[in-house]
């Protein structure tokens, strides 16, 4: 997972019923939440925990989850013979990652950034603005042809220098 809100993790229990060897790989900031029940990253804020949870019929306590590998930043993941660069990107949630792949230049940056010059939001719980300014500086120095966000759409032959541009675009934001 990119992270652990809860429009990312929300089908976790369904697809761990249905793929009961799947495993959950999250990274360590976030996943001694998950095991400890601690939903504060789940839902980001008070308010929308209320809201979730009635809208969805959701209870208090459906997002304790047993971490299989608590990621750092830094491993690389050998995925169905796909080779994935972890990056810590904390930011938009402390325990946010990007998953890079060099040679084909593909960027999963989950919700910190988008197309059309979006950035995830940093007001929610564990979030930083000053922190999500430095990862969106580390992920501008990476060669991206494609990028694959958390929201919003693919983008295709990504414009070089598209997420510093981003970021400039934000800097006065994100102090
Ligand atoms: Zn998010
Ligand atoms: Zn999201």
């Amino acid at each position: 997972m990119t992270h652990t809100h809860l429009d990312h993790i929300g089908c976790l229990a369904e697809i761990s019923k249905q793929i009961p060897w799947a495993e959950l790989w999250v990274h360590h900031l976030e996943a001694d939440l998950l095991e400890q029940g601690d939903e504060r990253a789940v839902y980001g804020m008070d308010m929308f925990r209320g809201l979730c949870q009635s809208q969805f019929g959701l209870k208090p306590g459906a997002f304790k989850f047993q971490v299989n590998q608590k990621l750092q930043g830094g491993e690389t993941l050998d995925l169905g013979g796909t080779v994935w660069e972890v990056i810590h990107i904390p930011g938009h949630s402390m325990g946010s990652i990007g998953l890079y792949h060099r040679t084909m230049k593909i960027l999963i940056p989950g919700d910190v950034v988008y197309a059309d010059y979006a950035i995830g939001r940093f007001d929610l719980y564990g979030a930083k603005a000053s922190q999500l300014k430095e990862s969106l500086m580390r992920l501008g120095e990476l060669e991206v042809d494609i990028l694959l966000p958390g929201h919003n759409r693919i983008v295709k032959g990504l414009p070089k220098g598209y997420i510093l541009k981003t970021a400039r675009q934000w800097e006065s934001y994100l102090t």
